[in-house]
């Protein structure tokens, strides 16, 4: 196997956090760099997250009991599931493998290679973006989950017990005191717990536009190509294939979020990958501000304060990548605002749904092509790309160095659904 060196040209295909993060990690080590997207930066899911650094996330949806309670999920009327029911028969296999997953031991092993690149989110943003123009963008902050009451969050103690066995720490909010706290909200909720050391990204979408500007600052090129094949030879990618033309690199990354299933196939490696497509609503202008960053329990989505505005996240459809989104989702997360924060007024809306990268197994890939030993990956992180993006990019980046990391990497291994 050949080890890159301080010369060599990386190719890294994806400007989302994954990518821009992975591309910023290889030229501090000295590499020079090549950013490649169809779009540009922040096209994909990285633009409309929820904005939080959810060190707490590593706790995968498909934990034991979800099939049981998955009809009510999507058939009530304020269910946060959604399904375009054209769609099921493809998504049929990916959704048997996801939930076979559901079950106590699989779920202690997901949740420990989760944490391992959730756990210090706030410290790797902040490492990423110090002293560049985009560190403006990260605020530290608590992190609550609200529950209608005590026994709503006892129903998730599976989840905070292994959160507790992780070391997350949280205090209890209970009745008035959730009030006391933030006053925005008045009365839906009488639980919460309060997670410290947790943060937020005031705008992710501008945060990462301004680390590709670093990245371009510092040397790097940004280059809007869509990559359509490889040509593979000596056990190498030679040359990218794109819709304007073929690009050639020393060594390449695929950071494609989840449009990566057909790229890794043809390098080599079949991923059961499908996008969880979420929804946000933005409240722009608003009479008031949330203190910190809040995930209602039972709505499944979050509520963060932003530059300019409020903006409400979540939901899961499936539907695949190409149609269109659905209307329902939006009117959720409306009425979920009118419930929860009930004085709330706002000057105008804004509507966005993006495809969160889902590996049937919820562990992000990361790793080398068993085809091509110049190319690499960095994809499948679900619902906490934007937590784990700096931290992947720093495993990625020294995995192509040839350099050792603490945690055991062969829990992110692409090779891990290829039959032997
Ligand atoms: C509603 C919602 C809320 C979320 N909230 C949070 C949250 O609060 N915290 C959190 O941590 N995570 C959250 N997530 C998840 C997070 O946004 C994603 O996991 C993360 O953005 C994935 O980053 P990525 O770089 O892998 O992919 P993306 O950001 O999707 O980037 C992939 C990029 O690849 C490009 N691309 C694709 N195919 C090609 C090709 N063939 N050639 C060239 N370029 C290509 C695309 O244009 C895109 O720019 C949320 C997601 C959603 C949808």
């Amino acid at each position: 196997m050949s080890k890159a060196t301080t010369k060599d040209h990386i190719g890294v295909t994806g400007a989302g956090i994954v990518g821009v993060s992975t591309a910023i990690r290889l030229q501090r080590a000295g590499y020079t760099v090549t950013l490649i997207d169809k779009e540009g930066p922040a096209a994909g899911a990285s633009y409309g997250n929820g904005g939080v650094l959810a060190s707490c996330a590593s706790i995968p949806v498909t934990v034991p009991g979800v099939i049981k309670k998955a009809p009510k999920l999507l058939f009530s009327k304020d269910g946060p599931l959604f399904l375009k029911y054209r769609y099921l028969p493809k998504l049929l296999p990916w959704l048997t493998k996801y939930l076979s997953y559901a079950n106590t031991s699989d779920l202690h092993r997901i949740a420990a290679a989760i944490h391992g690149v959730v756990g210090d989110s706030l410290t790797e943003h902040q490492q990423l973006a110090k002293g560049t123009i985009a560190e403006k963008w990260i605020k530290p902050c608590d992190y609550l989950y609200m529950y209608e009451d005590r026994a709503a969050f006892e129903e998730d103690k599976i989840a905070w017990d292994l959160r507790e066995s992780f070391g997350i720490e949280w205090t209890e909010l209970k009745d008035k005191a959730l009030g006391d706290y933030d006053p925005i909200f008045s009365g839906k909720f009488k639980y919460a717990a309060n997670l410290k050391g947790h943060g937020r990204i005031n705008d992710p979408g501008r945060y990462i536009n301004d680390l590709a500007t670093h990245f371009v600052d510092h040397g790097g090129k940004i280059e809007k190509s869509e990559i359509t094949g490889f040509e593979i030879d000596n056990g190498k990618v030679q040359w990218l294939e794109t819709n304007s033309g073929k690009l050639s690199f020393d060594q390449i990354a695929i950071c494609t979020g989840a449009w990566s299933g057909p790229l890794a196939k043809a390098l080599g490696v079949k991923v059961p990958l499908e996008s969880e497509r979420g929804y946000h609503v933005e409240l722009w202008e608003p009479n008031m501000m949330p203190r910190a960053t809040y995930m209602d329990a039972g709505g499944k989505y979050v509520i963060t304060p932003m530059d300019g505005r409020i903006r409400l996240a979540g939901i899961v459809e499936f539907g695949g990548l190409k149609l269109e989104p659905s209307k329902k989702p939006f009117d959720l997360l409306l009425r979920n605002v009118k419930k929860t924060m009930p004085d709330l007024t706002w000057k105008h809306t804004e509507t966005w749904m993006g495809h969160r990268p889902a590996p049937a197994d919820s562990i992000p890939v990361i790793g080398r092509s068993p085809k091509a030993q110049n190319a690499w990956f960095a994809f499948g992180h679900q619902h906490i790309g934007l937590t784990s993006g700096p931290k992947t990019g720093r495993i990625l980046s020294q995995m192509i160095d040839g350099s050792k990391s603490n945690l055991d990497l062969a829990q992110y291994s692409p090779m891990r659904f290829n039959p032997d």
